[in-house]
């Protein structure tokens, strides 16, 4: 165990009141990533909150230990633990009113760490395979419902094992944590398979305003596409990974209409050789060079008209280099 390792087992084994936290829009590896740390503190007796500011989506909450999610925090607590978050700002109202974390865990490139102990390992394909190895040196168990959670994270992160930075030791986690009883089939179909009605009507909305031009292809949800269809959520509902598997083109976006004059901007890249964090860094955002977002300011119509005309400029720069 190196240094860092030791100062997260005193800290954490120190700890009495911990508040574990993760982004705003949660995906899988953030809810798994929270429960399993979550679940993990809870079996060590320790008092555990876990708060998403958004609440649990519908496709996780099969989830062991799911109900145990708040969107507010409650309380005192002695150890604050943000996972699967790069940015301060992106734990949105978790931590309002609360101190900033102790600890971060977290697999994206970060140039500002914002926690006090800050364990960043961006070779790991989901924050979930990071707890996945250094759990037992903090001296937590891997329990069945906790392998359930960490395995999510993995599945979800890697869109089923077969994003191009999956690595050989995501896979050997993954069978590990199988060992431990865990539904990989059950897992898999609710988190990344499944979908409700209302979530398919609202990708249709979606899916008629796709458009083309310079090798960027976009989709555009507003408000009025979620009230139409029913959906409760305000991100895309997975809808970028329909939109990514599109062959001809260079980079997939999305648009998401949000409350409060903002737009949330997903980017995929649909070429190994095309970085769309470079893009996503320029409107403050962030992610890894296939997958990146930003949330900015300004209405759907002008935000879109920026974000293609920064998209077109950083692919003409990336074609030159
Ligand atoms: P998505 O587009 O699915 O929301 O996110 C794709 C990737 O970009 C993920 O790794 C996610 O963490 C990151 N990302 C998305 N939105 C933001 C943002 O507003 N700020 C930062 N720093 N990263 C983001
Ligand atoms: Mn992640």
């Amino acid at each position: 165990m190196n240094d860092l390792d030791n100062r997260i087992k005193s800290r954490i084994q120190a700890a009495q009141r911990v508040l574990v936290t993760s982004h705003v829009r949660p995906d899988g590896d953030a809810i798994g990533s929270s429960l399993a740390l979550g679940l993990a503190l809870l079996d060590a007796g320790k008092h555990v909150q876990v708060v998403l500011a958004d609440g649990v989506p519908t496709n996780f909450k099969h989830l062991p230990g799911a109900g145990m999610i708040s969107t507010r925090a409650e309380g005192d607590f002695d150890t604050i633990i943000s996972v699967d978050c790069s940015d301060l700002k992106r734990v949105g109202k978790a931590l309002e009113g609360y101190h900033a974390p102790d600890i971060i865990i977290d697999h994206h490139v970060t140039a500002d760490p914002f926690g006090t102990l800050n364990l960043i390992e961006p070779e790991s394909v989901a924050t979930a395979s990071i707890l996945t190895r250094h759990l037992a040196d903090w001296g937590l168990r891997i329990t069945p419902p906790i392998a359930a959670n960490l395995l999510t994270g993995l599945i979800t992160d890697t869109l089923g094992f077969r994003t191009s930075n999956t690595t050989s030791e995501a896979l050997r986690q993954a069978a590990d944590l199988l060992d431990l009883g865990v539904d990989m089939g059950f897992l898999y179909y609710r988190s990344l398979v499944k979908r409700t009605f209302i979530e398919a009507k609202y990708w249709g909305a979606g899916l008629t305003s796709l458009a083309r031009d310079d090798g960027i292809i976009w989709v555009t949800l507003t408000s009025a596409d979620r009230i139409a269809s029913g959906y409760q959520g305000n991100d895309d509902a997975d809808l970028v990974n329909i939109v990514s598997s599109i062959d001809d083109a260079n980079v997939a976006i999305i648009f998401v209409e949000q409350n409060a004059g903002k737009t949330k901007v997903s980017w995929r890249s649909l070429k190994p050789e095309i970085d769309v964090s470079q893009v996503a860094t320029r409107f403050d955002g962030g992610g890894h060079k296939a997958a990146a977002g930003a949330e900015v300011n300004g209405s759907l119509v002008e935000v879109r008209e920026r974000v293609l005309m920064a998209t077109r400029e950083s692919l003409k720069q990336q074609f030159k280099n």
